[in-house]
């Protein structure tokens, strides 16, 4: 007897192939078994989906190919995991086997089933010496009132967590606890752990790793993330698909992981842009983490759940609002442990500081203070590639939209003013159009040069051993070498270093002890930026570098955020100095409500690369005009294509077109009829040139 398993395998998103293939096989398979199958030439491999005992109509015997091969050893993967995998293709709109197969260890394709049991049997015996779970462990580690009143919430809710806890309140006990009373709950239960970056948290690793290795056995905490070894991340996913890890620690990635007993997921920074991918399939790891909470509590019995802990001291402004609505619970936690206060805000104004000042006088004579008390300073580069909005530093004009509420963008190559939102499009003014002006240009310029003044402005300044001061500087270039971040972390605690200089990433998790001063230098440019998310980012970038400062109680009362701008009467400002990241939500949703932004409104890019910038905006206006008709095409706002900010990249020219809908369910209905047309598109006269197009849902930046 035969039968016809579908199996999907690895299939770029518009490939024309089917969602899945029909094979033959002498064996029943199981939904979710792992198969070798033929695709032309090669072995390839692959999940199996349905397996059917008759054959689908049309097919015969002679005209399928037999599945090669099983991979043995090997459980299934199970219904819920291909639940979220049938929705996460769905809902970003690519292909089921090009998600299904990024999900899974790229090595398990290349593994002889004589391999693969070898490797199988070194998990086991690397396991197979843990106690196993203990039934009760005293916690032995106190708590605050506000943890403890978390957990309990915790314990009882039934929506999705945020956890709102300013930085320095402990949210990584709660988590720690959380996960605890979640593994020993059930015996085969796991717990996934998400951070933004896992190399710039080695602290929660080893807090993990610390206390649930003498409870669960040495393999019991593994990590998954793209800077491992494709072996390391082989032996990563069998220990959690086979449940013999019990925590997995991972990166985005992880959200896709197999991880059949799961009972927990922690997103912590849940804020963090990295949690959304930027490439292939361009998946929210938060959001597929909330619905993945929904579908593992759906197969539980009635009184279990899957709980999804969302942490973050500055919520994005999507979960503050699904907790505004009900949606989610929010649990505070504002105090920061040892009662240490968060540091004083000190705006700089620029409009008062020697004319081209990059660093303020009072701001270095500040930090030489600390220097020579032997205290360090952290001076903070805001430079995440921000489109450059134009501004006129007399009169405060800025090249807002006149259609919109964003700000249009400097294109440099044509030099002409583009919205983002609508298209509008302008040559640069040759003077400002308020007051003739002739210095107009983009926010927060001029910071190129900061490093090197710092270096040369700090030059007489002593630390109190009387040698000189110190300046680090630390950034993705100057941390690309495998463990010289490592390096340059240790010269920072051992004291070394007195002044450390980077971009966001200094901001992240470091729990430096003697750091009592930080300074944001031109923060300006995510005041006004074309990107509306851009003050949001901001103003968690702000709050996290801050919390940065007097982590030691004893220096808390002392320590001091410095902010230099151009526009201190800014509101955002107003919010900061108080610590109030509620007020500056309100205020960003009361704005994001009248202008139909997210979370009140639901947006897609249609992006194209093409080796003409025409080409690609000829594609994308095409496609636009195709959609006329479409189910929902009522619902949606198409708008016209513009180049990227970046427009050219390797000699590719890329452009966007803009999808507006008031409800996300339109839009979804839209994009699955919108996607057949888009493939047509691609073979009209106009797209000629077109290299790739792709379909980003939910798009952090537009
Ligand atoms: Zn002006
Ligand atoms: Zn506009």
């Amino acid at each position: 007897m035969a039968f016809w398993p579908s199996v999907v395998v690895a299939t770029p998103a518009h490939s024309g192939v089917g969602a899945s293939l029909t094979y033959r096989s002498e064996l029943l398979l199981r939904p979710g078994t792992l198969v070798r199958v033929p695709l032309g030439a090669r072995e390839v491999l692959g999940v199996v989906w349905d397996c059917a005992t008759t054959p689908p109509e049309g097919l015969t015997e002679a005209k399928t190919k037999a599945v090669a091969g099983v991979l043995e050893g090997l459980p299934p993967l199970n219904d819920r995991w291909r639940q979220l995998v049938r929705f996460a293709a769905q809902y970003y709109q690519r292909s089921l086997g090009e998600v299904a197969l990024a999900a899974l260890p790229p090595q398990l394709r290349d593994l002889s089933n004589v391999q693969l049991a070898r490797r199988l049997k070194r998990r086991a015996q690397a396991s197979a010496d843990g106690p196993g779970p203990a039934g009760d462990v005293a916690a032995g580690h106190d708590l605050s009132d506000e943890q403890r009143q978390a957990l309990d919430a915790l314990a009882d809710a039934k929506a999705p967590v945020l956890l709102f806890g300013a930085t320095g309140s402990g949210k990584t006990e709660v988590y720690l606890q959380a996960t605890q009373r979640a593994l020993f709950s059930q015996a085969e239960a796991q717990v996934l752990v998400m951070v933004p970056e896992i190399n710039l948290t080695p602290q929660l690793e080893a807090r993990f790793r610390e206390r649930f290795e003498p409870l669960c056995g040495a393999g019991a905490v593994v990590c998954l993330h793209s800077g491992m070894t494709p072996a390391q991340r082989l032996s990563s996913w069998l220990a959690a698909h086979t449940g013999q890890a019990r925590i997995v620690l991972g990166t985005r990635m992880a959200v896709l992981a197999s991880l059949p007993g799961l009972r927990l997921i922690v997103v912590d920074e849940e804020h963090d842009p990295s949690y959304k991918s930027q490439e292939g399939a361009r998946y929210s790891a938060r959001d597929l983490a909330v619905y993945r909470g929904k579908v593992e509590s759906e197969a539980l019995e009635a009184n279990a759940r899957c709980q999804v802990v969302l942490g973050s001291a500055t919520p994005s402004l999507e979960s503050w609002h699904a907790a505004d609505q009900g949606r989610y619970l929010r649990l505070a936690m504002p105090a920061r442990i040892g009662g240490g206060a968060l540091p004083r805000l000190r705006l700089v104004d620029m409009n008062h500081q020697p004319k081209g000042a990059v660093l303020a006088p009072p701001l270095i004579a500040a930090m030489a203070e600390r220097i020579g008390r032997g205290e360090q300073c952290l001076v903070l580069l805001n430079r995440r590639g921000y489109a450059p909005v134009l501004a006129c530093h007399d009169c405060g004009w800025k090249s807002a939209c006149p259609h919109c509420s964003a700000y249009r963008v400097f294109h440099k190559l044509d030099r002409t003013l583009r919205c983002h939102h609508c298209g509008f499009t302008e040559r640069v003014p040759r003077a400002c159009p308020d007051c003739g002006n002739l210095d107009v240009a983009p926010v927060g310029r001029g910071t190129e040069q900061v490093e090197e003044q710092l270096a040369g402005l700090l030059a007489d300044v002593k630390r109190p051993d009387g040698g000189p001061a110190r300046v680090a500087r630390m950034d993705a270039d100057s941390t690309r070498l495998k463990g010289s971040l490592e390096v340059q972390l240790a010269t920072m605690h051992s004291g070394e270093v007195d002044v450390l200089v980077g971009t966001q990433m200094i901001a992240k998790g470091h729990d430096f002890r003697r750091i009592t001063l930080v300074a944001s230098i031109n923060a300006d440019s995510g005041l006004f930026a074309s990107d509306y998310r851009a003050p949001e980012r901001l103003f968690a970038l702000l709050m996290q570098a801050a919390g940065r400062a007097g982590r030691d109680a004893a220096q808390s009362a002392t320590s001091e955020m410095w902010v230099q701008t151009w526009y201190p009467q800014h509101p955002l400002f107003a919010s900061l100095k108080q610590h109030d990241f509620p007020a500056f939500a309100t205020t960003q949703l009361t704005e994001r409500l009248s202008a139909g932004m997210p979370p009140y409104g639901h947006q897609a890019l249609l992006r194209a690369d093409a080796r003409t910038q025409q080409a690609a905006q000829a594609y994308l206006n095409a496609a636009a005009q195709a959609a006329v008709g479409l189910p929902h095409f009522e619902d949606v706002t198409l708008y016209p294509a513009v180049p990227l900010t970046i427009q050219r990249v390797a000699n590719v020219e890329r452009a966007q077109l803009l999808v507006e809908a008031a409800s996300r369910g339109a839009l979804q209905r839209f994009l699955t009829a919108w996607q057949p047309v888009l493939l047509q598109t691609r073979s009209l006269p106009e797209a000629r040139g077109l290299v790739r197009f792709a379909v980003d849902v939910d798009p952090l930046v537009i």
